[in-house]
């Protein structure tokens, strides 16, 4: 049982609470839990909850039935986020922890940061300690090697996470390294779990390959009973009678752990299977099954390794898997996180001063962390709560950030540029519907708002009433229009239902829950449900399931920067945590040409003779000019930017109006 203290309460009645509990037979520790402090009740003592509960000091009272508490959904329901330096596990989030099986030598650990970075891993990986079957085995480096890999963490901005094989060595082992692993064969060492648990450092459990789900999670219950918050389950696949693979990835772990616990689960598709050409696909199973990330054991030279070389992946292979995570993560409603490029990646600045770096506005992001505490600065989105803007934000700026609904969309583009809102995210084109053009028209007068990210969503509409509504009782739907354009063959189904718009769909749902009528639904995401706590009548109704929005993340220009040539890619806008070091891919431009013959023509030659990909042409009117257009266009930027730079000023010269919106980061 767990007792969830108030936030205020005094050392009297603290006190108190533990002698009530001591008296009626539990023993009683205090510790922190998540957010929260708390006393962990355990043993055979018998109390009355409600007469607990209402005890001072008392927030509430956490009953579970399963042996394991603190581990346990039922203690907290929301997923715990693990934070390791700048680096986040958990939620919504692909994390992907990369490197050899040992570290085998200063070289070898160096050369294998720099290429798991460069294909995105966001944490370094490797053995120092090595638990070998056989004695004769190689043993790894000990300390020396846990010094060469906190050198290679350091050089190439990776955190690091290494095996500890006894509690005596966990103690030397903490100052160098920023995660604890727990190797399955040590899964129920308890004495070794109390004691890393003890040094509160965030832990990567591995599953026992001989371990149940239970067994598991008690063994992670022991490290958060013992001192830590932050535990990590690893699956990496369990002893059966099948011989062909190393061990049998048990894949169902995956949704079953998540159900019972709040913990981050992550996947080991190395030792799983032990063989190079099926980790990749197992890899992408586990993501498809919604592991939060993976731990895979790459080698520069596989042949050459010293343990594992059979199962490591070759750099190229771990590229492909990397990208092929990329585009398989928006279908499980998750994002694949990534380290910014490599300092070595990084271009330099080109003659006409092009940064293609992006750059941060100098007095807005001083002292601010990033990756964390985004929660200080408030970034706007047109909508209510649960509207699929606010889940974009989740998305690139996390859980905790300060989210401010405002009621439109042209809100959003006047709270940027008035600083009211540090940034802002507005949708600017879905796969089935099409542009949402108002956005396109707010690039024009908002001249001083740059796109400085691209996030892509992939919508899931669900039906979405009160409790007591059931597909019979509904006969009004609301919706934003897209919403309802996007769910078209479902409501054709249904012609006697009247459709009423609304401006975003979190706010459709929202007058759902106030009104509480049976009669009316909404159309938006299963967030949106949750979140008003209201009953999805029925899933996934969008005509087609290849379904995504693209989103922009806007930021203010710093004043003066807007124009000229020589600061096109520098805008001087503020950059979200995370993506200040990343080059753009991809650049979003507007112009309009003169009514000549040919003249459209003439602009496009320029980016085809440049090899330039463009991959979205849109004509909008110009408000007050009948039958004259603007043309917005996005294009690639190819690797070499002077080719870049020299398209974007002969485009100028052709055009009228040129105006370059930002440079962005793709995403796919
Ligand atoms: C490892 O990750 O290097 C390792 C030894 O894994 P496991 O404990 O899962 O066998
Ligand atoms: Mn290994």
């Amino acid at each position: 049982m767990i007792v969830v203290l108030s936030k205020n309460i005094s050392s009297h009645d603290k006190d108190r609470l533990r002698s009530f509990l001591s008296e009626r037979g539990f023993s009683v520790r205090e510790q922190v839990f998540g957010d929260d402090d708390i006393l962990g009740a355990t043993g055979k003592g018998s109390v009355d909850i409600r007469e607990l509960s209402l005890l001072p000091g008392v927030e509430r009272v956490a009953q579970t039935s399963k042996p394991y508490e603190l581990a346990s959904r039922e203690t907290k329901s929301d997923d715990t986020i693990v934070t390791i330096g700048p680096v986040k596990i958990g939620g919504s989030r692909i994390s992907v922890i990369a490197g050899p099986c040992a570290i085998e030598s200063r070289e070898q650990i160096m050369e294998t940061a720099a290429l798991v970075r460069e294909s995105g891993a966001v944490m370094l990986r490797g053995g120092a300690y090595k638990p070998r079957t056989s004695p004769y085995a190689f043993q790894g480096l000990g300390m020396k090697g846990l010094e060469y890999m906190k050198e290679a963490g350091d050089a190439y901005g990776m955190p690091i996470v290494t095996e500890v094989v006894s509690p005596e060595l966990a103690q030397q082992m903490m100052v160098l390294t920023d995660m604890f692993q727990i190797g399955a064969r040590n899964m129920q060492n308890y004495e070794l779990l109390k004691k890393v648990g003890s040094l509160g450092k965030p832990v990567l459990l591995k599953r026992g390959p001989a371990a149940t789900i239970e067994e598991w999670l008690l063994s992670a219950e022991y490290l958060l009973a013992s001192g830590t918050k932050d535990v990590i389950l690893c699956e990496r696949g369990i002893r059966t009678f099948e011989t062909y693979t190393r061990n049998t990835l048990d894949i169902s772990a995956i949704p079953v752990v998540r159900k019972l616990s709040h913990l981050p689960v992550i996947v080991d598709p190395s030792h799983a299977v032990g063989i190079r050409a099926k980790v990749s696909p197992v890899a992408l199973a586990a993501i498809a099954a919604g592991a939060n990330g993976l731990t895979v054991e790459v080698h520069p030279r596989p042949e050459e390794a010293l343990s594992d070389g059979p199962q490591s992946l070759y750099p190229e292979q771990f590229e492909k898997l990397m990208r092929d995570i990329e585009a398989l993560a928006p279908v499980v409603g998750k994002e694949l996180m990534r380290t910014p490029a490599p300092v070595s990646a990084e271009r330099k600045m080109v003659s006409g001063g092009f940064n293609l770096k992006g750059s941060s506005a100098p007095a807005a992001q001083k002292g601010e962390p990033t990756g964390k505490g985004t929660g200080e600065y408030a970034i706007a989105f047109s909508g209510e709560s649960g509207a699929y803007a606010d889940q974009a934000i989740i998305r690139a700026f996390g859980e905790d950030s300060n989210r401010v609904a405002v009621p439109s969309f042209k809100a959003v583009f006047d709270a940027v540029l008035e600083g009211k809102a540090r940034f802002g995210m507005v949708p600017i084109e879905n796969s089935l519907a099409g542009s949402v053009h108002e956005n396109y028209d707010l690039f024009i007068r908002y001249p001083d708002i740059a796109i400085v990210g691209e996030i892509k969503l992939r919508i899931v509409h669900c039906l979405i009433g009160a409790k007591n509504a059931s597909l019979d009782t509904v006969r009004i739907v609301r919706s934003h229009p897209q919403g309802f354009a996007q769910c078209r063959e479902f409501l054709d189904q249904h012609p006697e239902w009247v459709l009423e718009p609304t401006t975003d769909t979190g706010g459709a749902v929202a007058s759902i829950a106030r009104e509480n009528l049976s009669d009316v639904a909404a159309i938006a995401g299963e967030v949106a449900a949750q979140l008003y706590g209201l009953k999805v009548l029925k899933e996934g109704i969008e005509t087609n399931p290849l379904n995504y929005t693209r989103f922009f993340i806007l930021s203010r220009r710093e004043s003066g920067t807007e124009m000229e040539v020589p600061s096109l890619l520098h805008t001087g806008a503020a950059l979200p945590p995370g993506y200040e070091s990343q080059i753009p891919n991809k650049a979003s431009i507007v112009f309009s040409t003169p009514n000549e013959p040919g003249s459209l023509f003439a602009c496009l030659k320029i980016l085809s003779e440049r090899g330039i990909n463009m991959s979205k042409l849109e004509s909008r009117p110009i408000p007050g000019k009948p039958w004259r257009y603007m043309f917005y266009v996005d294009v690639s930027i190819p690797e070499e930017e002077t080719v870049f730079d020299s398209a974007m000023e002969e485009l100028k010269t052709k055009t009228e109006d040129f105006r370059f919106l930002g440079a962005y980061r793709a995403s796919l």
